[in-house]
């Protein structure tokens, strides 16, 4: 389950920019081609950010589906989130998006 090192990171690195102050909201970007389940970001989260100054803190996560492009026929489609293959059956696909983990936004009082 690396959702919960990637939890942490992600609280560290808010409390690491952030230093004073109380954080009341968080918005993550997570591509569904990430390998990353939001739900268990969001499962992780409270735990996570007790006793630091992102306790409490609302958590929203964005679910980019993202965008493939296959080499083979030109198509651009949506990627099954694990795996990629063209409708064609070329599996010769290029990621250009999906792949996202960021930190979109901080809201802090
Ligand atoms: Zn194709």
């Amino acid at each position: 389950m690396h959702e919960l090192a990637i939890t942490q990171g992600v609280v560290e690195a808010i409390s690491h920019r952030i230093g004073e102050g109380r954080v009341v909201a968080v918005r993550l970007q997570i591509g569904k081609s990430s390998g990353v389940v939001a739900d268990s970001v969001r499962f992780c989260f409270g735990p996570v950010t007790e006793g630091t100054i992102l306790e409490g803190a609302r958590l929203d996560i964005d679910e980019p589906v993202g965008q493939c492009c296959c080499r083979t026929c030109g198509e651009v489609f949506e990627p099954d989130p694990r795996f990629a293959l063209c409708a064609c059956g070329s599996a010769d696909v290029e990621v250009r998006s999906g792949q996202e983990l960021r930190i979109l936004s901080v809201e802090v009082v």
